[in-house]
């Protein structure tokens, strides 16, 4: 079918793209939504099916469900993984095959990558905490944790195996280390009869002197008092220089025995040939 309408080519069904896609519903345009993946996962809650307080499917929403079947909107899922503005085309790969789709104009809302701060080689030992295939390999990847440490004899290899560290005082490092607290004290413990003496930690690091550090002085004092009061071990003014498979090596050299650290940093933007980069490393998840 022609039309003389212009195309328009959102790439990325995450918020950016369906907001875009949303305000041109209904309009005298062509719109054509394309993602690697048929669902818009709402990123907020990531950290919840990480810590086993939702399952995926909870966050995860049809992309053709929000648009009507007779919408200008049309979904199409696969990769993008060329532009061409020469000849305004995107090339598209889905299910093996590769097709071209032609645009007048192009909107590239393809979300970001973790930043590591000049550090990437902490993605070798850390989890990206991105999608939501992200979420759930960082829930796995906690439980078998624990289900090591229930075997071990090693007292000190039981510590670091569950000792969960959290990088980045931010609000998505506070509300993980908020949820992965609540996963060992409601659940974890009791499943695994870890005892006062034997308890797991969660430790929050943070490079700066406060949590929440965009946020009034207030509310920055008031997180710290409430998560500490929690039993969450809180390390302000230290970064991480050093993540190995297990443990970590903060800026005065301390070392912290740990399998799970999860790093919250920031993001950079991805790359326009749509080639994202994993990052939540097997001891870090980056979110945000
Ligand atoms: C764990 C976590 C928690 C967050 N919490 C909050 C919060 O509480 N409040 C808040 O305001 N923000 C939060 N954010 C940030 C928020 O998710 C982002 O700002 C927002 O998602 C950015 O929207 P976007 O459309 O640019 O990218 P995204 O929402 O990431 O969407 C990008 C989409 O593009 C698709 N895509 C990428 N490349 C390609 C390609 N080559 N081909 C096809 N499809 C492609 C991806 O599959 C994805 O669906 C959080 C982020 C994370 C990771």
């Amino acid at each position: 079918m022609t039309s003389q309408r212009p195309r328009i080519i959102i790439i990325g069904a995450g918020f950016g793209g369906l907001h875009a896609a949303r305000a041109l519903e209904n309009k005298p345009v062509e719109v054509l939504l394309i993602d690697r993946r048929n669902y818009h996962t709402f990123t907020p809650l990531l950290y919840q099916v990480a810590t086993c307080g939702l399952e995926p499917e909870e966050i995860a929403y049809p992309v053709r469900g929000i648009f009507d079947g007779d919408s200008n909107v049309r979904f199409l899922m696969g990769e993008v993984n060329h532009i061409e503005p020469s000849d305004r085309s995107v090339t598209v790969r889905s299910s093996g095959q590769t097709r071209r789709e032609s645009y007048d104009y192009l909107i590239v809302a393809g979300g970001s990558v973790s930043n590591y701060f000049g550090h990437d080689e902490f993605a070798l030992h850390t989890f990206s905490l991105k999608d939501l295939d992200d979420g759930v390999t960082l829930r796995n990847h906690i439980l078998n944790l624990f289900e090591r440490a229930a075997w071990t004899d090693d007292e000190t290899k039981r510590q670091a195996l569950t000792t969960l560290v959290v990088v980045g005082g931010g609000p998505t490092g506070l509300e993980t280390a908020g949820a992965l607290h609540e996963l060992v004290t409601h659940a974890l413990n009791k499943e695994y009869g870890f005892d006062e003496s034997r308890k797991p930690r969660v430790v929050l690091i943070e490079a700066t002197d406060s949590l929440l550090r965009t946020f009034p002085d207030g509310l920055q004092a008031s997180a710290l008092r409430q998560v500490e009061s929690l039993g969450i071990e809180v390390i302000l003014n230290h970064s991480v220089d050093e993540v190995a498979s297990d443990h970590i090596r903060l800026s005065d050299g301390r070392i912290i025995p740990t399998s799970t650290p999860d790093l919250v940093g920031r993001c950079s933007g991805r790359a326009a040939d749509g080639h994202a980069r994993r990052a939540i490393g097997r001891r870090e998840a980056c979110a945000g």
